[in-house]
């Protein structure tokens, strides 16, 4: 497996590249063009994974599907929500307001496993707080955690649906996730070592 970080030129967002042998999966898709350009020819990409549905996060979604049209979008039920609402996804207070016109969206929910290749499976991390949909997603040592957990900065709870209770709570269940070694793959930022984490 490996993990690539890929900066968007638009907004200050993450995307990650997760690939297992020929397969590409991303986690969030702030801008469809890097992402699209970082797929080899001989690469497939199955699926995108939604830390939650903030347009910056999202505003790539119908170019990488649209090329790639059975690649299916993971995400909670409030950010399935958003992906189709853009007073949600908070595009419409923007420049470029961005709505989902596809269909393959798979709702997912707290604990749920997907298989994303042979012996390695996505685990699924509810951690509310910044926003109403937002989840995490640990797969081997990596832990991709949007905008949930940023190292050293406070997580935004001022937004719509954004809930400073939860907010304590996922922060508390996100650091028991994080080893020494686990690999922290923000929504903004860098990626950094568990070991390396200032609390
Ligand atoms: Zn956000």
């Amino acid at each position: 497996m490996i993990v690539a970080q890929i900066s968007t030129e638009i907004y200050t967002s993450n995307i990650y590249k997760i690939t297992i042998d020929n397969d590409v999966w991303f986690v969030d898709i702030g801008n469809g063009e890097p992402a699209l350009k970082s797929v080899a020819s001989f690469e497939r990409v199955k699926g995108v994974f939604i830390t939650h549905s903030h347009y910056d996060h999202i505003h790539g979604i119908n170019d990488l599907y649209h090329a790639n049209n059975n690649c299916k979008i993971f995400a909670s039920e409030y950010a399935i929500e958003g992906l189709y609402s853009e007073k949600l996804n908070l595009s419409f207070y923007h420049e470029n307001p961005i709505v989902f016109n596809g269909k393959q969206v798979e709702k997912i929910k707290d604990n749920d496993l997907i298989s994303i290749g042979k012996n390695f499976d996505l685990r699924c991390i509810y951690t509310p707080g910044h926003n109403a949909g937002s989840m995490s997603f640990q797969v081997g040592n990596y832990l991709f955690t949007g905008d949930s957990f940023i190292p050293e900065i406070p997580v935004v709870t001022k937004l719509k649906s954004g809930d400073k209770q939860q907010n304590l709570l996922s922060l508390q269940r996100i650091k028991s996730l994080i080893k020494s070694d686990t690999i922290v793959c923000p929504g903004h930022g860098s990626m950094c070592l568990g070991e390396e984490i200032i609390w």
